[in-house]
């Protein structure tokens, strides 16, 4: 029999001695709340007054036509509220926060994305909130610091290690063994010790529910691939769950490739060759990691998708043969990006973005009465900097310059 919590050979809790009480009554609440239909349907009221859901189904038509094959749909996240799927569960696991009577949460975060929907979730909840930043992050992400700190969030930056997210998720651990009794930490993605894979997939799953209605209803029948971007795999997840008992339905991770997977500056771990099985951060699978076990230094023009690691459940289906993973590159992901607000106007996340390329190179070759599934994991107007630094865009540097002056004077 499957031990809990482990997914074939991958996941597990290889948490510290001290956190066993914590992750037990954990496991209780959630256990408790997941046989409890009241509580799904307090979700699924939640999300559908404070965060837009149901979200649209869009069918792409205009895209549809350029590649002449497949019928696009795209699913859309990025109507969530703070615009992203990371809304689904952050604000699960706020509800879960005030069923279990905590009064305070934590979060580490990279890009701050993570960072900016715990915040929001904090202060609907009436809960106390701090988020852990590596300092060089800080300083790269200051418009959701802005915004975390606006929302009420107290933002404490890492000075420790690389000074980045594997030194915030430290951190973050380190302050929980001292608030165990009033603090839950949010975990952002389907990753870390159990049940944190199986309870954020589980939130996440209010994505594929939706989805496979609503093909069936504007389509009349389930799509041949679905395609989702994966950095821990939480979006991916989310919509994959609506179509796994369907072995028809292809599904398909898109990864960050960076600068190509042959360059050794990408983030993919299950689509290159470069990975290997490990224990970091709590549980078990497919680390970007050197001979010694060292995190390598990943790299992708999207910060969501910039991990090394990925979830034990997408690496257990990976070696089922139940998911195929490709990879996009930065520049790939530009002329996707480009595209679908040229035709569509619809701006994906840059990570979302990595969906879209894998989609455009297939959609192609395949029938008019075929339908495919893109997620679109979020909306791409955080992305402005790095977008029009990439386009190089003359006035928009101008702009940024003649802002700069004024603050200089
Ligand atoms: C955070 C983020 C991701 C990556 O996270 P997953 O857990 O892999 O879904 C993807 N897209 C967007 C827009 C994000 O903000």
């Amino acid at each position: 029999m499957q031990k809990p919590g482990y997914y074939g050979q991958w996941g597990g809790a290889f948490i510290p001695e001290v956190l066993y009480e914590t992750f037990k009554e954990l496991n209780a609440a959630f256990t408790a709340a997941k046989a409890d239909p009241a509580f799904w349907q307090e979700y699924v009221d939640l999300m559908a007054t404070y965060s837009c859901r149901a979200t649209p189904l869009t069918h792409a038509d205009n895209l549809s036509r350029h590649f002449g094959g497949a019928q696009i749909f795209i699913k859309r996240e990025d109507l969530n509220h703070t615009g992203a799927h990371k809304a689904n569960n952050v604000m699960g696991q706020g509800l879960l926060v005030k069923r279990m009577g905590k009064k305070r949460v934590i979060a580490e975060t990279g890009a701050g994305q993570h960072g900016v929907a715990t915040a929001t979730m904090a202060a609907k909840f009436g809960l106390e909130c701090t988020i852990y930043m590596g300092e060089e992050d800080v300083m790269r992400q200051r418009p959701n610091v802005f915004w975390m700190e606006k929302l009420g969030a107290k933002v404490v930056p890492v000075t420790s290690g690389s000074k980045t997210l594997k030194d915030a998720i430290n951190e973050a651990f380190r302050d929980w063994v001292t608030r165990m009794d009033d603090t839950h930490y949010v975990m952002g993605t389907v990753c870390g010790p159990h049940p944190f894979p199986e309870m954020v997939a589980w939130f996440q799953s209010i994505i594929g529910q939706e989805a496979h209605q609503q093909i069936i209803k504007q389509f009349g029948s389930l799509p041949a691939r679905v395609y989702a971007c994966v950095g821990g795999g939480s979006n991916a997840m989310g919509i994959f769950q609506g179509f796994l008992d369907h072995g028809e339905v292809e599904l398909i991770g898109v990864e960050a490739g960076g600068h190509g997977i042959d360059s050794g500056q990408h983030a993919a771990r299950l689509a290159s060759k470069d990975a290997s099985a490990g224990v970091a951060q709590g549980y078990h699978t497919m680390f970007l990691q050197n001979d010694d076990g060292q995190m390598m230094d990943t790299h992708s023009v999207a910060a969501g998708l910039d991990y090394v690691g990925v979830s034990p459940i997408l690496t257990d289906l990976w070696q089922q043969g139940k998911v195929r993973f490709e990879a996009a590159t930065d520049q790939e992901v530009m002329e996707a990006l480009e595209l679908t607000m040229k035709r569509e106007g619809i701006i994906p996340a840059l990570e979302s973005s990595h969906a879209f390329v894998q989609a455009y190179k297939e959609a192609g070759d395949m029938e008019a009465d075929e339908a495919i599934i893109i997620n679109m994991s979020g909306r791409g107007d955080k992305d402005i900097f790095t977008v029009a630094h990439a386009f190089d865009d003359p006035s928009w540097k101008e702009f940024i310059i003649k802002k700069g002056a004024e603050y200089a004077a």
